[in-house]
């Protein structure tokens, strides 16, 4: 059994069930990431684990214990929400504090104040803020707020860390400054980490594995390398990261051959469970093609240009070809001459970086 287990979890709300038979073991100290949009179960997935939501089925494990008859207050779990939660009336130290007091005065009658002194500036030494130990929450920023609330529920050592879309509140550079300080901080600490997100570039830079939600179901559970290079289904293709889907027939499945537009070409592998003459959707990924003299790839597609947007290190390019419109990027430089629209050009990519899509 895995350090955190959830087995065939699942949820209803009424008649509705939100959260399908899901299951999934979390290594000791891995950090993974529910990814999908908006109402697609992973904060009722993430409350469960808290025990703010009864599962309608199924049971959860954390090393070896089952959660199912535990309050929340009994779990042994850190959590961090959206909106910072501190207590307003205290500061920074305080704030960090509190779980400790409460942990200590219930467990530990007496227990003595430098115990959780000590904890508590080791806390703030680790989110590095012991100098604004004396501060209010409404004398911080928003993502410093986020790193005491960080810190708050580290304090009490949570077997499972729990992160409820801790960043989407805050502007995009402390975004990133802030994802890349938890991780380190929770590869530091080693602590099992489950991170709740609608953002993929969020899931795909910091995490172990990611688990793509798509209505109340996990469509694909794999490391961010997986996800975004195979994904099983169209909707996991097309929610993480852009994507182009060009359509094409399969000309003979055994060889993996297709024809688009015309043109026959060899995908790196036979096309399971398809027959010759089917429709297939193939993706392609912007960083894949390229319109560059000399470009290489064994796939030419003719295109006329219909838009560019410059994203600072690249120009993402739209393209018309035959009936489909395909976003790909070139890489910014200086010296270069961008297309404008209007502009006949010939897209090349190698037919091995087609993905084929599932439904
Ligand atoms: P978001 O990113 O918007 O928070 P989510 O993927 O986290 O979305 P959940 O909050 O898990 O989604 O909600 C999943 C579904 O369950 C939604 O359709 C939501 O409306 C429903 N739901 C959540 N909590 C309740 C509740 N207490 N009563 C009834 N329905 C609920």
């Amino acid at each position: 059994m895995a350090f955190l287990q959830l087995t065939n979890i699942q949820k209803s709300f009424g008649p509705v069930q939100v959260v399908h038979n899901f299951d999934m073991g979390i290594d000791k100290g891995e950090f993974v990431s529910f990814l999908g949009p908006s109402g697609c179960g992973k904060t009722t997935i993430l409350r469960m684990i808290a025990g703010f939501e009864t599962p309608s089925g199924g049971s959860i494990f954390i090393d070896g214990k089952d959660q199912g008859a535990l309050k929340p207050n009994q779990r042994n779990i850190g959590m961090v929400f959206q909106a910072y939660a501190l207590f307003p009336n205290m500061n920074v130290h305080d704030n960090v504090a509190f779980g400790l007091n409460v942990a200590f005065g219930l467990k530990v009658a007496g227990a003595s104040r430098t115990e959780i002194e000590a904890r508590v500036k080791q806390m703030l030494g680790l989110i590095k803020l012991e100098h604004l130990a004396d501060r209010f929450p409404y004398q911080l920023s928003g993502g410093q707020q986020q790193r005491v609330a960080l810190a708050r529920a580290l304090a009490v050592k949570p077997q499972v860390l729990l992160l409820d879309e801790p960043l989407s509140a805050l502007d995009a550079k402390i975004r990133i400054s802030l994802r890349e300080e938890i991780r380190q901080i929770q590869q530091q600490l080693g602590i099992t980490t489950v991170f709740v997100t609608h953002d993929q570039e969020e899931a795909l830079s910091i995490s172990d594995r990611i688990v793509v939600m798509n209505s109340g179901r996990a469509d694909q559970i794999g490391t961010p390398f997986e996800i975004y290079n195979t994904p099983a289904t169209r909707f996991v293709a097309s929610f993480v990261g852009t994507l182009n889907i060009i359509e094409g027939k399969v000309a003979d499945p055994a060889s993996g051959a297709v024809t688009i537009g015309g043109q026959r070409i060899s995908l790196k592998e036979p096309i399971a469970g398809a027959k010759g003459g089917d429709s297939i959707s193939l993706a392609l990924r912007p960083e894949a093609g390229s319109i560059a003299e000399g470009a290489r790839g064994d796939t030419a597609l003719p295109g006329e240009v219909v838009s560019r947007s410059f994203l600072g290190s690249v120009i993402r390019t739209k393209l018309r070809v035959g009936k489909d419109i395909i976003s790909f990027d070139m890489f910014n430089d200086p010296g270069m001459t961008p297309p404008v629209a209007g502009e006949s050009v010939t897209l090349r990519f190698a037919a091995k970086d087609l993905l084929v899509i599932r439904e």
